[in-house]
């Protein structure tokens, strides 16, 4: 830290995003991308924008706009992009968070909630999951707090039913109720459809996962134009240009090609069970994931061990040192071939530590 780093943010505890190694190639299944690649159609858009580049992008994203607006059966005044949904998150903490207005969200959930909370100087209560790592929507009710949940959670998996996001939602008539779903496409059910009978819902969503962008960086708020307006004052008080103009050509790339996506999804949902019934088989024992990754622990094995072990071993999951959840991996729902791999090297790990 340098002697001039600002007071206010000399405490903060920075989010750690997934490692990115680059010493070997790894089988890499601990940041939830798609294993599969961009959409050909994005690719092309991408690179036909590519021309442009001397020129500022479109501060408004109008043809993204437009086309997802049809798509989803919303208004263009009801949808925002920004830089992946981190960026649309960040500004729902700063539009409508303050101290009158705190935030909560669950003890084990998204890492970058309490990050973008401290760096906003929002105060925030996190409510424990229940024993089995489920949220209990009962404890949200008329809670009088700004709520952000990730629908499926991460990195459990676990998705609400759309009822108990209603009931939240309409006991809390005064309060933000944000629904992330980062992974909804992978099994759960979406709140978009509800935006026009709540105005206190707000909901986040992303082309990271599902629509194999991750390093395009897009994402989008969903809610009534009165919330999205705000956001709009936030990202015009930051950064009008926050989605550059290769990704917003890249979006409209993968909007036009719809099937591919919905393609993908089945793929992952099928070797979600793959990956589940071969972990079973090996005696693991994990929660019943909604998305793209599955979040599992071994009687016999040390969670942070398992993970240490198949990292020297060039299969990358993710181990979170947190209390509850320090003996489970997440593990990314790649291809088969990947899958097939990390299991190899699971049977492995479990001989030589019998
Ligand atoms: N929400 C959740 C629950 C996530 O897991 C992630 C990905 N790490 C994000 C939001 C942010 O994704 P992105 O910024 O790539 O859209």
């Amino acid at each position: 830290m340098s002697r001039f780093f600002s007071q206010q943010h000399r405490h903060l505890e920075a989010y750690t995003p997934g490692e990115q190694p680059k010493d070997m190639q790894y089988v890499k299944l601990n940041t939830n991308e798609s294993p599969f690649p961009p959409s050909e159609k994005a690719l092309a858009y991408a690179a036909e924008a590519a021309k442009n580049l001397q020129l500022y992008c479109d501060p408004t994203c109008s043809a993204l706009t437009k086309e997802f607006a049809r798509r989803y059966g919303i208004g263009e005044d009801e949808v925002l992009f920004t830089n992946g949904s981190d960026d649309a998150l960040n500004f729902c903490f700063m539009a409508f968070c303050d101290r009158e207005h705190p935030a909560a969200f669950p003890d084990i959930t998204y890492g970058f909630y309490p990050v973008f909370a401290a760096l906003n100087h929002i105060p925030y209560t996190e409510i424990p999951l229940t024993d089995t790592l489920a949220i209990d929507a009962d404890d949200y009710i008329d809670i009088r707090k700004n709520i952000f949940i990730a629908n499926p959670n991460a990195p459990t998996g676990v998705a609400l039913p759309l009822s108990e996001i209603v009931r939240i939602v309409e006991s809390n008539p005064d309060f933000v109720v944000i629904i992330d779903e980062a992974y909804v496409d992978f099994g759960a059910e979406s709140a978009v459809g509800l935006i026009h009978e709540y105005d206190n819902l707000l909901v986040i969503q992303t082309f990271s996962k599902s629509r194999s962008l991750a390093g395009g960086r897009l994402g989008m708020a969903i809610g009534n134009a009165s919330l999205i307006r705000d956001l709009n004052t936030i990202k015009y008080s930051t950064n009008p240009y926050n989605v550059n103009s290769m990704t917003q050509a890249a979006g409209v790339g993968t909007l036009l090609d719809d099937d591919y996506t919905r393609l993908n999804c089945e793929r992952i949902a099928d070797n979600r069970v793959y990956l589940t019934s071969a972990l079973e088989e090996l005696g693991f024992t994990h929660t019943v994931s909604s998305a793209n990754f599955v979040f599992a622990q071994h009687p016999d094995l040390d969670g942070g061990a398992l993970y240490r072990q198949l990292k020297a071993r060039g299969v990358l999951v993710r181990h979170f040192d947190k209390e509850r959840i320090r003996n489970y991996n997440r593990i990314t729902v790649g291809t088969r071939e990947q899958l097939d791999i990390l299991l190899k090297h699971i049977r492995e790990i479990l001989e030589e530590n019998a």
